[in-house]
């Protein structure tokens, strides 16, 4: 397939629905050939066949696990080639006051949100650092950045994040792979889907643009940044956000 992306391999966590099936459908629009890894096999597999052009495939990988993750990297390698394009979107959420948070909520949003990303980066890093060329893009959150009452283990994993994206884009600059991340502001998404109504209207009242973003609106972004024309740009947070957090 032609375009920007032709010839590269894309892996898209939590790739089957939301924001990451949207990253996944631009990067294969764009001539990527796109794994979907998910918790969720058959969702992954779907997702997969859904994709423009061919050459896209669907893996069942829990990210919190590093050695599911390196296993799921050799799949990959071994059937659509060298990962060189890897965005860490896997994210969930487990709200409660701090208070009343449970050690196990901490523990899992932590363990998907943090270490996931963490453990895909490496076993994915040494194939870019091979080719000399690679783009990750680190999905974090404005939450991350402004913090939120009931958040408090998402919002210190998606700050962890931003750590983990300076920290690898230093470390991996002059090997010709690029780390950036994106701030999403409140994405319509099945994760926010249970929102009320109130809240909804009341979110959007703080949000300049005055409405929630779609999926497309971090899809387009996280795009630019996985492609050639970011290529002088790394270890930056991009917020996607309608201006909530500047
Ligand atoms: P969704 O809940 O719609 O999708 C998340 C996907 O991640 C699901 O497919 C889910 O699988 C998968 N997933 C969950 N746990 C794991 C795991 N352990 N290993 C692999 N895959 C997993 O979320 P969104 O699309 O809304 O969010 C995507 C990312 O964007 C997240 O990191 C989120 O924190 C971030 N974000 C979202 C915002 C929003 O407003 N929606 C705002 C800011 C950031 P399954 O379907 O089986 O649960």
């Amino acid at each position: 397939m032609s375009g920007a992306l032709a010839g590269q391999t894309a892996l898209v966590t939590g790739g089957s629905r939301g924001i990451g099936f949207a990253i996944s459908q631009v990067l294969a629009q764009d001539g990527a050939r796109v794994a979907i890894v998910d918790i969720d096999e058959k969702g992954a597999v779907t997702a997969a066949a859904r994709l423009e052009g061919d050459g896209h495939a669907g893996y069942f990988c829990d990210v919190g696990d590093p050695g599911q993750c390196r296993a799921t990297v050799a799949a990959v390698t071994r059937a659509q080639g060298i990962v060189t394009i890897l965005v860490n979107n896997a994210g969930i959420t487990r709200d409660s006051l701090l208070v009343r948070m449970k050690d196990e909520d901490w523990d899992a949003v932590i363990r998907v949100n943090l270490t996931g990303a963490f453990n895909m980066t490496r076993a994915a890093c040494r194939g870019m650092m091979k080719r000399r060329s690679g783009s990750i893009v680190n999905i974090s959150s404005v939450i991350g950045l402004m913090g939120n009452a009931g958040q408090t283990n998402y919002g210190a994993s998606k700050a962890g994040l931003v750590g983990l994206t300076k920290s690898v884009a230093r470390e991996f600059a002059k090997r010709g792979v690029r780390c950036n991340a994106i701030a999403p502001g409140y994405i319509a998404t099945d994760m926010t889907a249970g929102l009320d109504e109130r809240t909804t209207g009341e979110l959007g009242s703080r949000i300049p643009m005055g409405r929630l973003g779609e999926p497309s609106d971090v899809a387009d972004v996280a795009r630019f940044l996985a492609g050639p024309e970011a290529r002088y740009v790394t270890g930056q947070v991009l917020a996607v956000d309608g201006g909530m957090a500047m």
